[in-house]
């Protein structure tokens, strides 16, 4: 592929738990987890239960190095990291990220917690690819790659969580999720990560008529990320972080009414891929 090109791929759009069956066949069933292409380096955002084909994929590509930086540690953003197959091939390099949990908890130690008994019974010493542990904290700007900026910012959520935007050959991408918004304000944090991005992937877990009933649970809605995105000028709003009972039929009615808002809103769903 081309070296500036820019390129997104949805390996899991849900929130909180997985789904299966016909109710969610279209938009799919994996939890969070979301692959950028910059030329030929990989970044990931987060490894839920969409980071287990993703990383098959890869093996099956013969990719052989990985960043994966995560938003925070909440099942639906980790599960998946255990079935990532590219941390069992030698001669591959894997490198995890996160910054929520500056000075309580760092990558390494969430990695050895999640891969030991009784939770999983293969522990980090059988990983025979090479494992990169990074720590950052919030407002760190990264370069993970040359050529590959990232920013981040606090986001509001029950044990913080991480907004993300990626620039690379002129373009941006903002990773927003999870987070809450607060009835009539424009999160400033949000803003400035989102501002003209060419592709805003925000949690839209909740519709309005249900927020008030969730309220400090720690999500927002599609109707406040098209406020923002208005705001911020930016071009593309992926509705994404679905609500696990949320079927084909009633995001297909989402997206409607969010084009009909923003034109440049749409549903994100598993494999769905595009260029920026
Ligand atoms: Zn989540
Ligand atoms: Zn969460």
């Amino acid at each position: 592929m081309d070296g500036s090109q820019l390129r997104v791929k949805f390996w899991g759009v849900r929130g909180s738990v997985p789904v299966s069956g016909s109710p969610f066949h279209r938009y799919g069933g994996n939890t969070a987890c979301v692959e950028v292409r910059c030329g030929q380096h990989t970044v990931i955002f987060d490894g839920g239960s969409g980071l287990a084909p993703a990383g098959a994929h890869f093996v099956a590509g013969g990719s052989s190095e990985t960043t994966v930086l995560f938003t925070h540690f909440h099942y639906d953003h980790i599960i998946g990291m255990p079935f990532f197959l590219p941390i069992y091939y030698p001669g591959n390099r894997v490198t995890l990220w996160s910054g929520h949990m500056a000075g309580k908890m760092t990558t390494r130690q969430m990695f050895q917690q999640l891969m030991s008994p009784p939770w999983f019974p293969v522990q980090p010493d059988l990983c025979d690819a090479k494992m990169g542990f990074r720590d950052f904290k919030s407002g760190d700007v990264l370069h993970p790659y040359e050529g590959v900026t990232i920013r981040t910012g606090s986001l509001n959520h029950p044990g913080g969580c991480i907004g993300y935007r990626l620039e690379y050959g002129g373009r941006a991408f903002a990773m927003i999720s999870d987070t809450e918004h607060v009835e009539g304000v424009l999160d400033p944090v949000v803003l400035d990560l989102i501002a003209g991005a060419d592709l805003v992937v925000y949690d839209c877990m909740y519709v309005d008529s249900e927020f008030e009933k969730f309220r400090g649970f720690g999500h927002s809605t599609w109707s406040q990320g098209v406020r923002l995105c208005e705001a911020a000028s930016a071009k593309r709003l992926a509705i994404y972080h679905h609500h696990p009972m949320r079927d084909d039929v009633a995001l297909d009615e989402i997206e409607i009414e969010a084009r009909r808002k923003f034109a440049g809103a749409f549903v994100a769903r598993d494999y769905q891929e595009m260029e920026l």
